[in-house]
């Protein structure tokens, strides 16, 4: 309710029905200012759920918001994570300069921790010198999950390393970090276990360091960090190649190729893009790696204009999302094709779904100004994400390509079979043409053609290979 002067207070209505000798029923109500009541209830309840130097979500919140993501983790199968975050040497800092600057180092790191997390994360205080950040919604794929908690840890020790102002004396603070994912069906106090582990595990190893829970994972990861270091001079030391794999027609005579990188590693021998591709889309070399590719594809496609065979051939070439957002990804390309004088039709650009559907009204735009050039798509790896019809018969596409996954089950698995067949019919419908990916067998590709499926691709006609063996095969 409101007072005269403006003011909200809080009531509690209570209401009693009273029978008069008339027999007439008379309704009472008592009320009750509670705005007391209600302000110590509030209190109570903050005292309850956050940390009263930092402000932060305290241990009981965190939890219920970690339970909260087990949850919802489970139910959409994207992984998210939890950091346990300590100040190093902090007991130090409280015995030499007196606990009113511990408390104020406190204050500064959770507004510096507050400052790096997205909206809908979470920090907390366990209570001493740690903290708790509960990432959510990280990603699908377990690695790439991974490489983003990953990336937010050097983040957050780069933000650490600016020195600290604690009431004049300047501070430099260092942090060591454990991380876990949160893992369909997992358990808050586990999680928070493994949390623990992978920062004692940090702070074994020398302090100012970050560690994962699962050894396996930090295996891999320490891989993809020493490649991730190593990749810049992968492009100043021309390490990176492209493979071409046939695309056939249903004599299995080639038609296309579709390029796909890989890197030559100079101690490693081949690396696969699977182990380098997802954190270059995340740290931004992706830009400088997808131009490479591009570049690379139209000498290609150049070179073979001369040949009596492969004039014809198109080349399909894999863009990530990141080079396709860029505001001038089309005049780049343009640039591109002008440049080397290709005949643009020769071109293919596959783009995902997942690509596609991220930001439709960018993508419908920019697939038509590119459609203008001259330059063809495919539709890549179809069939798992949740395109609409509607969508598919507004964008510019030429090709559907099937998925591997559901190629590999068919014939034999009646909803991979269902969809197949269903998108080959839409394919159809929608008059583009429709590719299979990862065909291995002669029986898979029976069945594809059954249904109407013309163009393949897979281990069953050829492996991705070097431009000499692909030229070789040709010749063959
Ligand atoms: P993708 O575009 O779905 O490429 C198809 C992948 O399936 C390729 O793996 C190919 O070697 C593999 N494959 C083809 N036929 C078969 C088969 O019959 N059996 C099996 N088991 N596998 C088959 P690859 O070359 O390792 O590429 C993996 C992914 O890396 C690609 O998936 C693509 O998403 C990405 N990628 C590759 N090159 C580039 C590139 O130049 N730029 C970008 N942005 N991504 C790339
Ligand atoms: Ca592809
Ligand atoms: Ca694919």
């Amino acid at each position: 309710m409101v007072h005269g002067d403006g003011t909200v207070f809080w009531v509690h209505l209570d209401s009693n029905v009273s029978v008069s000798s008339n027999d007439e029923k008379l309704l009472f109500f008592t009320i009750t200012d509670i705005t007391q009541e209600r302000k110590s209830r509030d209190t109570i309840q903050y005292l309850a759920d956050y940390d009263t130097l930092t402000g932060l979500a305290n241990r009981h919140l965190l939890k219920d918001r970690i339970k909260q993501a087990i949850t919802a983790s489970t139910r959409s199968k994207i992984f998210g994570a939890i950091i346990f975050v300590d100040i190093d040497h902090f007991k130090t800092l409280n015995d030499i300069h007196g606990h009113s600057f511990g408390d104020v180092l406190l204050v500064e790191i959770a507004l510096r921790l507050r400052a790096n997390i997205r909206e809908s994360d979470t920090v907390g205080r366990q209570g001493g010198d740690e903290f708790i950040l509960l990432l959510n919604n990280l990603s699908p794929d377990i690695s790439e999950a991974a490489i983003m908690a990953l990336h937010l840890s050097e983040k957050l020790q780069t933000e650490m390393a600016v020195p600290f102002d604690l009431n004049g004396l300047e501070y430099h603070c260092k942090i060591s970090m454990g991380i876990a994912l949160i893992e369909n069906g997992a358990n808050v106090d586990e999680l928070l276990q493994h949390a623990d582990i992978a920062l004692y595990q940090a702070k074994e190893a020398g302090r100012n360091t970050l560690r994962f829970f699962d050894p396996a994972m930090q295996e891999a990861l320490n891989l993809q960090v020493t490649l991730e270091s190593e990749l810049s001079d992968a492009l100043k030391h021309d390490e990176l190649r492209l493979y071409y794999q046939p695309q056939v027609n249903v004599e299995g005579k080639i038609i296309g190729v579709e390029a796909l990188i890989r890197w030559q590693h100079p101690q490693r021998g081949i690396v696969v893009p699977n182990d380098f591709i997802p954190f270059c889309e995340i740290n931004g070399m992706i830009l400088p790696i997808g131009n490479w590719v591009l570049h690379t594809a139209c000498v290609q496609l150049k070179k073979w204009e001369q040949h009596p065979t492969a004039c014809n051939f198109y080349v399909a070439v894999n863009v990530s999302a990141k080079q396709f957002r860029q505001p001038d990804y089309v005049s780049l390309v343009k640039t591109t094709i002008d440049h080397y004088q290709i005949n643009p039709s020769l071109l293919k650009l596959e783009l995902t779904e997942s690509l596609i559907l991220d930001n439709i009204v960018d993508t419908i735009q920019k697939m038509h100004e590119l459609k203008r050039l001259g330059i063809t798509f495919s539709m890549d790896d179809f069939g798992t994400g949740y395109s609409s019809l509607a969508y598919l018969a507004k964008l510019p596409l030429d090709q559907l390509k099937i998925d591997k996954s559901f190629v590999d089950n068919v014939p034999g698995a009646r909803s991979d079979e269902m969809i197949t067949r269903t998108i080959i019919t839409m394919g159809i419908e929608l008059e583009m043409n429709v590719i299979a990916e990862g065909v291995e067998t002669q029986i898979q590709k029976d069945f594809l053609l059954k249904h109407g499926c013309t163009t393949y691709q897979g281990y069953l006609f050829s492996r991705p290979l070097p431009i000499e063996q692909l030229e070789e095969l040709m010749n063959s």
